[in-house]
């Protein structure tokens, strides 16, 4: 069991490294494009494993992130801070 969850911290440090580097990207995406209009996030349905987030601009570029269940709370909140 410890080996386990020793494995696991592991792959947690992973993922939040990766959240950490996606959530700033989304921040850059917000940035750069909230001048050219409402941005309109959405997700698509829950999964086992995740969610796919987006983030639309009206100039057609779309932020695109699959988020873990592990992640969703944060990202959630960034969403609703979108909106
Ligand atoms: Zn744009």
């Amino acid at each position: 069991m410890r080996r386990q969850d020793g494995s696991r911290s592991r792959e947690c440090r992973t993922d939040v490294a990766k959240a950490c580097c996606l959530l700033a990207g989304l921040d850059e995406f917000v940035h750069d494009h909230r001048p050219h209009g409402t941005l309109t996030g959405g997700a698509t349905e829950p999964a086992w494993n995740g969610y796919l987030l987006t983030v639309a601009c009206p100039c057609g570029v779309i932020f695109e992130r699959w988020v873990t269940p592990e992640e969703a709370d944060a990202d959630l909140l960034r969403l609703a801070a979108l909106n």
